[in-house]
């Protein structure tokens, strides 16, 4: 991907994050909630393709990391 770069903001990542969705390859931009935990995962439906994405957020020291992986499981 490229750089990011935000129109008109600097350092503002707090409440949003972003994954790449498993089966578009959109990026996604989602709104987070610090205070839902540390760690959190959930289910939540794709803006652009509709299949459902299992979300991870981690939130670490300074940054927040958001993935996603396809909801289905793999037996
Ligand atoms: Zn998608």
């Amino acid at each position: 991907m490229d750089d990011d770069q935000l129109d008109g903001q600097t350092e503002s990542l707090d409440n949003d994050g972003s994954y790449i969705c498993d089966s578009c390859g959109e990026e996604i931009v989602i709104p987070l909630d610090p205070a839902a935990g540390r760690s959190q995962s959930y289910v939540e439906d794709c803006p652009v393709c509709c299949n459902p994405s299992l979300i991870h957020v981690d939130w670490l020291d300074d940054e927040v990391r958001v993935w996603a992986e396809p909801e289905q499981d793999r037996n």
